[in-house]
């Protein structure tokens, strides 16, 4: 999908409306139109990035100060319990809308959401696994 075609570069141009909550140059933090919880909210860069891959290293550094600083209004506005920050990326990562964005979602004790199912290694595949990212990091 290209800028052209963005839902949240219509966003931030007003072309389709939100319920914007923060916004500053570079960045627009506004409601998610299907809420987890009330006040789940998507952090995003202004300028079109599809994916954590292609965000500059600075603009994603930013748009972490300003997700935290949006999570704790959330937290306060709705009196939440907890927040859980997320970001998907590519479609079997979850991601639907491929403009970069942090979802901050408040969380309460008994809202039953269950993030994700987990499971055992296998006999020596942490290890191995380990030394096959460790091998990606090597510069
Ligand atoms: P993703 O799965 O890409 O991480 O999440 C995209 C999010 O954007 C979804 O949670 C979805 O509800 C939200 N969303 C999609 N279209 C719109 C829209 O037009 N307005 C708003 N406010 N949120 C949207
Ligand atoms: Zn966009």
């Amino acid at each position: 999908m290209n800028e052209k075609d963005c839902i949240f570069c219509k966003i931030i141009t007003g072309e389709i409306p939100s319920e914007k909550i923060y916004e500053d140059d570079w960045s627009l933090a506004f409601l998610d139109i299907n809420p987890v919880n009330t006040g789940h909210a998507l952090v995003i860069p202004k300028d079109h990035f599809e994916n954590i891959y292609t965000t500059p290293d600075e603009t994603l550094a930013r748009l972490s100060l300003v997700t935290k600083k949006v999570a704790v209004a959330i937290k306060n506005a709705v009196d939440a319990e907890g927040i859980t920050i997320s970001m998907n990326n590519e479609p079997a990562g979850g991601q639907v809308i491929f403009h970069t964005h942090f979802h901050v979602v408040p969380r309460f004790e008994k809202d039953g959401l269950k993030l994700w199912p987990q499971r055992k290694y296998n006999d020596g595949e942490i290890s191995a696994t380990a030394e096959k990212i460790r091998e990606e990091l090597k510069d």
